[in-house]
């Protein structure tokens, strides 16, 4: 309670009991001297927020330290008259970006979205530490109905409980009640599936899902049963599903009311006419069968290297969604900071009321962060990412992706289509951005703005964008010369990007984000992220034009400039011998003889993928490798005997017919003594854009005990029948 001059302002907390109730508030004056806050724990704080936005002029824009625009004022006027606000257009959650702090000023967490039945409805805690797993809920996989989890550490992964049982349900209502008893403020949980199929080939599962892929009537049949259990009890509860996969059409019959549907659109990809109709169809479907839907949104930042903005597909598919029963929105994207401007904030805005007019809200945010007179001229530099992102990165490899549930965020060649024309009117923009703000928080954000653009151009640079085509390849020695050219800028640029880095960690909202262990790891953050790799594809793809006496110079120049890493310098100095010079240590690696005795699947991976050789496709030559999955991870391993303290390079090309829905590779080449490993690294995903070889290359350097190195390459998340097909692979010592 807080007192002043016998005024007084007071808060009525009530018992929150619904999802979609949480956040109503009402703001009233029951008599002359008080101001009462009537709302549960979260929503008194939209109502502070409230009267904060409407009669303080604050508004939270941007997650970093000077993103609170405010007018400074003494005193705060507020008319006499009740405001009640319980008509919001996403109630039961709403989360964009996952990791910043900002988004509990604008956001709210209210349900989970997993796959979550190995954490309440079959606890692994009850049944996985003496493998009781109840005989009714046990699959029968590949003609046997196991009788432990396939893979016990993993529990959520590669089994799904037998779901047409009627028994399989009762077990599921009985622990759920018994874990909601046990928490009594919990009003939704996630019934997601388990992970990476593993669906039950029982009798009565195939008759129900007549056959194999669409496993969505014995799961929805599953749901409901569940809910009809569950919800006597808690006729309130919220449950989430997860349309997807092997789940993703909805069934023929209606769901459970308490259920909400979870649809994964990637909705920047709604930039595409053909996608944007084929989602709004499956929300027309889904809408039929489930009276609450939601967005899974893979709505990535960082680590694109421009803002991804198309906030137009946002409020189109936001709207439907929400016309038709959508409630939650969540925004897959580790973005903590305000990269992408205000396309964050506008997510926000329309999810609180869907019916905003988003350019209006975009006017607002601009002039907000900098100013009315700078404001046009930052208006101009997010239109160009707009512009670029609906139009030329439509024709990048990276866009292939669009068909899949999320588009490849780790893919550099989505800006392959920006040209030097662009940096020059982005440059020219943010130059009078910074000219124009006026207030001291203007200049603050306009600089910060600044900051953002200074790291956008640097990404582009160093992977020189402009100089590749569009599709990412070069076909001249010029195109050669000038990524070499570039990449002998590199220990330059990185000391920019360096700089930027350090002053971006400093600010205090951030800054346990930019430098948390998992967040670097994950290489969302900017900062500590070197680009060695990138550079060295650089360095890979000039090679080709090696014979040209400027190319080779270049070469032969970069090999010895002490400023660049070693890997570069070794690189440089590899290439600038002739091919014949170079030392590719494998044999058979065309596939066009059988398949040789280094290349190998993983002896205990045998049963989750074959390899063969095959005229199907091939890179060079007539055959290449192929790998067929059977719907588990699977190792494709190549092993070549190596001398101790050296640099090998294994280079690869790898193609998928048509691109997986959530398959890719991981590639990595380790040193090994007697046949054991020596070394580890966290391994980044490379997708498959589908119908075009992809040429890949790791490297690595051996111990004064290495005797061997071994290239792996990691078959995940594919699904039964995937055929990836490899060919060229060479392993080169290097130095
Ligand atoms: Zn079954």
């Amino acid at each position: 309670m807080e007192k002043s001059n016998g005024r007084n302002i007071r808060f009525s907390i009530r018992k929150n009991n619904s999802l979609l109730t949480t956040d109503h508030f009402e703001i009233a004056f029951p008599d002359q001297n008080t101001l009462l806050i009537s709302g549960t724990l979260e929503s008194a704080q939209w109502a502070m927020n409230h009267i904060l936005r409407h009669y303080a002029g604050v508004e939270w824009i941007l997650p970093e330290e000077c993103g609170m625009s405010y007018t400074p004022m003494n005193t705060i006027k507020i008319p006499r008259k009740k405001i009640m606000v319980d008509n919001i257009s996403y109630p039961v959650s709403r989360v964009d970006a996952n990791w910043t702090g900002w988004w509990t000023q604008n956001f709210r967490r209210g349900l989970r979205v997993d796959h979550d039945l190995v954490f309440h409805s079959f606890p692994d805690e009850k049944y996985g530490r003496n493998n009781s797993w109840p005989k009714a809920i046990l699959p029968v996989l590949n003609g046997k109905k196991i009788t432990a989890l396939p893979d016990p550490e993993r529990p959520r992964h590669y089994w799904q409980p037998c779901y047409s049982n009627p028994e399989t349900a009762r077990i599921a209502a009985d622990n759920l009640i018994e874990y909601l008893d046990r928490h009594p403020d919990l009003f939704g949980v996630s019934l997601g599936t388990n992970d990476n199929g593993g669906y039950c080939e029982c009798s009565e599962c195939l008759k129900m899902d007549k056959g194999r892929s669409n496993r969505s009537e014995s799961y929805y049949t599953f749901v409901n049963r569940v809910l009809e259990m569950v919800c006597t009890k808690y006729p309130e509860l919220i449950v989430s599903v997860l349309a997807y996969s092997h789940t993703y059409a909805p069934p023929s019959f209606k769901l459970h009311k308490n259920v909400l549907a979870v649809m994964t659109i990637d909705v920047a990809s709604c930039v595409s006419p053909e996608i944007m109709a084929r989602h709004k169809k499956a929300i027309d479907q889904w809408s039929q069968k489930s009276s609450m839907l939601g967005i899974w949104d893979y709505s990535w930042g960082r680590p694109y290297f421009v803002p991804r903005m198309y906030v137009e597909a946002h409020s189109e598919i936001l709207k439907y969604m929400q016309k038709r029963g959508g409630k939650l929105y969540f925004g897959e994207n580790n973005c903590c900071d305000g990269f992408e401007g205000p396309k964050q904030y506008i997510v926000y805005r329309l999810l609180w009321n869907a019916s905003e007019d988003p350019a209006e809200i975009a006017k607002e945010w601009y002039e907000r962060c900098v100013g009315k007179e700078a404001a046009p001229y930052l208006a101009a530099y997010y239109k160009i990412w707009n512009d670029y992102f609906a139009g030329p990165a439509m024709k990048t490899p990276w866009f292939q992706s669009a068909n899949s549930v999320y588009m490849t965020y780790g893919d550099p060649s989505h800006a392959f289509g920006v040209t030097p024309n662009d940096i020059v009117r982005a440059d020219e923009a943010m130059n009078m951005v910074v000219k124009l703000a006026k207030t001291s928080q203007e200049k603050e954000r306009a600089a910060l703005m600044m900051r953002h653009w200074e790291y956008s151009k640097l990404l582009l640079k160093i992977y020189g964008v402009g100089i590749y085509d569009i599709t990412g390849h070069i076909s001249t020695p010029e195109q050669a010369l000038a990524l070499l050219r570039n990449a002998a800028e590199y220990p330059l640029n990185m000391q920019k990007y360096k700089e930027i880095g350090e002053i971006m960690i400093k600010d205090r909202n951030l800054n346990r984000f930019y430098t948390s262990k998992a967040y670097i790891s994950e290489g969302y953050s900017m900062i500590y992220k070197k680009y060695d790799t990138a550079v060295a594809n650089a360095v890979l793809a000039s090679s080709a034009f090696a014979n040209d006496p400027r190319v080779a110079a270049e070469l032969r120049k970069t090999a010895l400039d002490p400023r660049q890493p070693p890997l570069i310098a070794a690189l440089c100095k590899t290439f600038s011998e002739a091919p014949e010079k170079q030392k590719n240590i494998l044999a058979g690696g065309d596939a066009e003889k059988e398949v040789g005795k280094a290349f190998e699947i993983h002896p205990q991976h045998r049963v989750y993928a074959n390899l063969t050789v095959t005229e199907k496709f091939s890179s060079g030559g007539r055959k290449s490798f192929e790998v067929k999955n059977e719907g588990h991870d699977a190792l494709f391993w190549v092993l070549a005997p190596a001398m101790p303290n050296t640099t090998y390079l294994a280079m690869f090309k790898a193609f998928i017919p048509a691109p997986s829905a959530e398959g890719y590779l991981e590639a990595t080449l380790y040193a090994e003594k007697k046949g054991r490993n020596q070394q580890w690294r966290n391994l980044p995903p490379l997708k498959l854009s589908g119908g075009i070889w992809q040429n890949f290359s790791v490297m690595t350097t051996t111990s004064s005990s290495s005797d061997s190195v071994r290239l792996r390459i990691y078959l995940r998340k594919f699904e039964r029948g995937e055929c990836i097909y490899f060919d060229d692979i060479k392993i080169i010592e290097v130095q």
